[in-house]
């Protein structure tokens, strides 16, 4: 069965840009995953722990016959192949890769939380997912990804458009 996931991806060490598309790389290698779109890159203000680089974070729309703790286990891999270190939560990272739509599912176990826990609130998710899934509805919110973009407060972390000049 093949089902439509949307991820998000973010780095922030090194080549960011060059990161993003190393690991989107890996995750269209894999047989069972094909990339179907990505949005653009933006450079985002960290959240939580604040004395760090600035990120740069997208977006991917991707088919895949691999079930959610597979698809998982590959997002993983593909973070641990990078060389990704979990040193300081919500730290600096490589190469970061999150589930955020497994279709319509909804899951909430101890190792996956689907649709993930800070989708909606979180404008450097949001931002580049409503520029491939606007109409995307969340299964537990139904709300569509626009909406949830749409009643963002305006203040938060900044996040805008990657025109490549940093
Ligand atoms: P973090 O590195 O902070 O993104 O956390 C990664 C851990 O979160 C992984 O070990 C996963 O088991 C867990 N996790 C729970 N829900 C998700 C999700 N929707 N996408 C990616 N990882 C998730």
């Amino acid at each position: 069965m093949t089902t439509i996931v949307h991820i998000g991806f973010g780095s922030n060490i090194g080549d960011r840009v060059s990161n993003c598309r190393t690991a989107l790389k890996y995750l269209d290698d894999s047989e069972k995953t094909k990339i179907l779109k990505v949005s653009s890159l933006y450079l985002t203000e960290p959240v939580g722990f604040k004395e760090q680089d600035w990120f740069i974070n997208g977006a991917a729309e991707i088919s895949t016959n691999m079930g959610p703790r597979e698809f998982l286990d590959l997002l993983l891999g593909t973070e641990k192949k990078m060389g990704r270190e979990r040193v300081i939560r919500w730290g600096p990272r490589i190469i970061d890769l999150d589930i955020l739509f497994f279709g319509d599912k909804v899951i909430a176990s101890q190792s996956l939380v689907v649709p993930h826990t800070h989708l909606h609130e979180r404008r450097f998710v949001l931002e580049p997912l409503a520029e491939i899934a606007p109409g995307k509805v969340h299964p537990v919110l139904g709300k569509t990804v626009r909406e949830l973009l749409e009643s963002l407060p305006e203040e938060g972390e900044e996040v805008t458009r990657y025109n490549g000049d940093i």
